[in-house]
């Protein structure tokens, strides 16, 4: 397996908590902030935190352009929770779907669920919820991993993989894992070419 650069977005919300499991992973993991930053990545993982926030900071930081060039690229993002709203078709467009925000407030504002999900294996994945959204509309191309209580809350289309919840913050590195394959079988056909 080809050494994997990712990048975490360190705007706001909870970039430390992915770096650390991307790192046990055995990736090369930098904080991006500038558009500069985003140079020589595999990956880029959009993590958790608020969205109007992150939005906003991608915006002064000229990142908005960048962000979908690496994607363009056939590079991989993995976009978690406040991450999944930023990577939906009302904010950078990088997957065909629509996000609803705090979609689960309405009934819960923080919750724990066990999830199946396609493409980690048998095991349910502990999943937590913290003022999550769902994913409200999704295109025919978009793939949807896995749902709780009938909405998807793990999506994947081509090299941009979403999830609704925080999977940094539970001991279970197997979504990183995905997404890191994902980046890896990318590198290989790159590579290949
Ligand atoms: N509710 C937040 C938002 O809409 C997302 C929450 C989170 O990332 N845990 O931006």
């Amino acid at each position: 397996m080809p050494d994997l650069r990712i990048g975490v977005l360190a705007i706001q919300g909870g970039f430390e908590a992915h770096e650390r499991v991307l790192w046990k992973l055995g990736a090369e993991v930098t904080e991006v902030k500038v558009p500069a930053d985003l140079e020589d990545l595999d990956g880029l993982v959009i993590p958790g935190g608020e969205s109007t926030t992150i939005s906003k900071g991608i915006e002064s930081a000229d990142l908005a352009e960048p962000i979908r060039a690496h994607c363009e690229a056939g590079k991989t993002v993995f976009g978690t929770c406040a991450g999944m709203i930023v990577c939906d078709d009302a904010h950078l467009a990088l997957i065909d779907a629509t996000a609803s925000r705090n979609a689960f407030g309405r009934q819960l504002n923080s919750f724990e669920a066990d999830l199946e999900v396609t493409g980690i294996g048998e095991e349910p994945l502990r999943a937590v919820f913290i003022r999550a959204p769902w994913v409200e509309r999704h295109g025919a191309g978009v793939e949807v991993l896995s749902t709780y209580e009938d909405h998807p809350v793990a999506i994947r289309e081509g090299s941009v993989l979403a999830c609704a919840f925080h999977p940094e913050l539970t001991e279970d590195p197997r979504l990183h894992a995905l997404f890191m394959a994902m980046t890896s079988v990318r590198e290989r056909e790159e590579t290949a070419r």
